[in-house]
């Protein structure tokens, strides 16, 4: 087969299996299928062969590598609809997302996201746990109903912001463990792809990470929480502010750290231009 044949044909294959398991036809611009029409049609240019001399010496043969894997495809950006239906489309393909195989064969749902696809502000946490696993949905557990009341305090409804993960699936336990583990960088970096579609689709206005490992799946590399909280970084042309996970605020109650969160969220609103009353102001001080 050639080599343009075998491309075509894993290309296909991977549509197929997207159609197949995502229960979505799946689209491709004008301009890329016209591409590939050209392609197609274009002479093969063979190289001209050099004549084979018998008994010459012959030049040492490269050592041969194996063939590297054939990657998943990667999130295709969804073109066309408004927010919500673009969203939804990416959806249908990262329900079908295989890159991860051990976290694939103990997942119980992936977590993609929820809120207002017209979302300004968008949070995002660093992987879902067993409650978000089991539910499908992003922060519903302890750490997750605190996440709201901050949402609440700060004069939004958990639905007006949106919420998502880095790692869309949960990171998987060595048998008979319970609890959750950190998601690796390599985990991270694999799935980071679909949350940049999703800020892309959404554009808010700012972004808010939570925690130090969810900040460095979005930087990708490591980063000392005391360093990067409370301050605006950037990413990818959005403001992000870096606080604390809300599951640090269970595990620390003082008020000390409960001000620091609530101060980021405070210079949050006024990134937003939302207006912040005197008594929001003083949420958390000493009386
Ligand atoms: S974690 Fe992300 S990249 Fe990995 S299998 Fe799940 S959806 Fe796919």
């Amino acid at each position: 087969m050639k080599p343009f044949d075998q491309a075509t044909a894993i290309v296909c294959d991977a549509l197929a299996t997207l159609r197949d398991n995502a229960g979505a036809l799946p689209r491709a611009s004008r301009e890329s299928l016209e591409r590939l029409i050209e392609a197609k049609a274009a002479p093969v240019t063979v190289a001209p062969q050099t004549p084979v001399v018998e008994n010459a010496p012959q030049p040492a043969t490269p050592k041969t590598s194996p063939a590297p894997p054939v990657p998943s495809p990667s999130p295709v950006s969804p073109a066309s609809g408004d927010k919500a239906e673009r969203l939804e489309q990416l959806r249908q393909q990262l329900l079908a997302c295989q890159k991860c195989t051990h976290l694939v064969s103990s997942r119980s749902h992936v977590v993609f996201g929820v809120g207002n696809p017209e979302a300004e502000l968008m949070f995002v946490g660093e992987a879902p746990g067993a409650d978000e696993d089991l539910q499908g949905e992003p922060f519903v557990g302890k750490a997750g109903q605190l996440l709201t009341k901050i949402i609440e305090a700060m004069g939004f409804a958990r639905s007006d912001v949106y919420i998502a993960n880095v790692l869309k699936c949960r990171p998987d336990m060595p048998p008979g463990e319970s609890g959750n583990r950190k998601p690796r960088p390599d985990e991270m970096a694999t799935c980071l792809p679909y949350l940049i579609q999703q800020i892309e689709i959404i554009q808010p206005k700012c972004l808010v990470a939570l925690g130090a490992t969810a900040m460095e799946g979005l930087l990708g590399q490591p980063v000392v929480m005391r360093d990067v909280r409370g301050r605006w970084h950037d990413f990818k042309g959005t403001p992000l502010m870096a606080t604390y996970h809300p599951a640090y605020l269970l595990r620390n109650q003082s008020l000390g750290e409960k001000r620091k969160v609530w101060e980021d969220m405070l210079q949050v609103l006024e990134k937003l231009g939302c207006p912040i009353s005197a008594k929001q102001r003083g949420f958390f001080l000493p009386k």
